[in-house]
């Protein structure tokens, strides 16, 4: 968990092939003005030229639309992000993102750099089809030599369809371009053992080579309701990227050029991802954020999954929410816990009447054959 004489050594920035980089709008967007912080800008451009230069893909997530965007209709600031309504925050978001973009724009032709938008939902990062298509559009604007700078397309997602956090978004996006480094520019240098701004005791962890229970209660509790931002959703975000194979970093974003005083070693969290890497099916599962249920499983199915088994309808004993044939679906332990995560081989209904049978008599009781397992080892992920 923490560099010391056995640990890797740590990795570094210039390792990376292909970045995604995280901006959050407390970087980005001066309070309380509500402009874009250009100086600040256009020195992460500068960063951005000099990676392009030394052969790196760079992959821009940033947020901003709705801080940009509010003053200019007159929405009173109270704080980033906080304080409007879900219309107003779209409303802010509309006019936001064309301010951002701009801005982008503006900052990357300095270095004759062509950036280009896109507005992704959940939706297009949770369907696989849709997964794939906005991959093939970021492959190819890198291949074109331009860079995507990807924003949640606030102003169509409702509040139960969305990420609200562009940490998450931003996971998401480093595995969908297969990126090996995502980097989370935040308003802190990292993880700590606890919260360091009430606990003067709180280390700082430089290096995470597993996301233990420990590791995950360093970031404390989610903040009630929407948590927006936060360690917890940088802790999620860990969770698909690493699952992606792709090594994660949060750094402090805060003074101008944090990719180069990154790449010369500045302090920081690195989280590495396991050794052994996942196939693109198994990743795409790891990595999903809105399952569309739950199936409880007994203690004997738990442990055949730890020794590579598939799920079978005989270990099954509650099945939860509304899910379809496909679905991807969390595992859970009897307490509750979630133990990993796969695409269920029936729709909820036909679930709930083969829970704890044998896989024999599905045939008898639906009157269909369907598949033995209900979650087949190809089709599911261990926490
Ligand atoms: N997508 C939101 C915006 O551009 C921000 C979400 C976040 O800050 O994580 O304002």
């Amino acid at each position: 968990m923490q560099a010391g004489a056995q640990t890797p050594a740590l990795p570094t920035l210039r390792q990376g092939k292909r970045i995604v980089v995280k901006i959050g709008s407390a970087l980005l967007v001066d309070e309380p003005t509500g402009d874009v912080r250009r100086a600040w800008l256009d020195a992460l451009a500068d960063d951005v030229a000099d990676a392009r230069a030394a052969g790196q893909h760079v992959v821009i997530v940033s947020s901003g639309a709705i801080a940009l965007g509010r003053r200019h209709l007159g929405l009173q600031p109270r704080g980033i992000g906080r304080g409007l309504r879900l219309e107003e925050s779209q409303a802010a978001a509309a006019t936001g993102q064309i301010r951002l973009a701009h801005a982008y724009q503006e900052a990357h032709a300095r270095h004759g750099i062509t950036v280009a938008q896109l507005l992704l939902t959940l939706e297009d990062t949770e369907d696989r089809r849709r997964h794939l298509n906005a991959r093939a559009t970021i492959d190819q604007l890198l291949a074109l030599r331009a860079v995507p700078v990807i924003n949640e397309n606030d102003t169509v997602a409702t509040a139960e369809i969305r990420f609200g956090d562009n940490d998450r978004l931003a996971a998401r996006v480093a595995q969908m371009a297969s990126a090996d480094t995502l980097v989370l520019l935040s308003d802190i240098d990292g993880l700590y053992s606890a919260n360091p701004k009430v606990d003067h005791a709180a280390r700082h962890v430089p290096l995470v080579e597993e996301l233990t229970p420990e590791i995950l209660a360093m970031a404390g509790e989610a903040l009630p309701g929407f948590s927006k931002g936060g360690m917890v959703t940088k802790l999620a975000a860990a969770r698909i990227a690493l699952a992606a194979g792709c090594r994660m970093v949060i750094a402090d974003g805060h003074r101008p050029r944090p990719l180069a005083r990154l790449a010369a070693g500045e302090r920081c969290t690195w989280f590495l991802p396991p050794a052994e890497p996942m196939t693109a099916r198994k990743r795409w599962i790891a990595g999903s954020v809105q399952p569309a249920g739950a199936l409880v499983l007994d203690g004997g199915a738990i442990g055949a999954l730890g020794s590579g088994k598939s799920l079978l309808p005989a270990g099954v004993t509650g099945a939860e929410g509304g899910f379809a044939r496909g679905d991807c679906v969390l595992l859970k332990a009897p307490d509750g816990r979630v133990v990993g995560r796969g695409l269920v081989a029936y729709d909820a209904e036909d679930a709930r009447r083969i829970l704890r049978r044998r896989s024999a008599e599905i045939e008898t009781i639906l009157g269909y054959r369907g598949r033995e397992e209900i979650v087949h080892r190809d089709d599911l992920v261990l926490e």
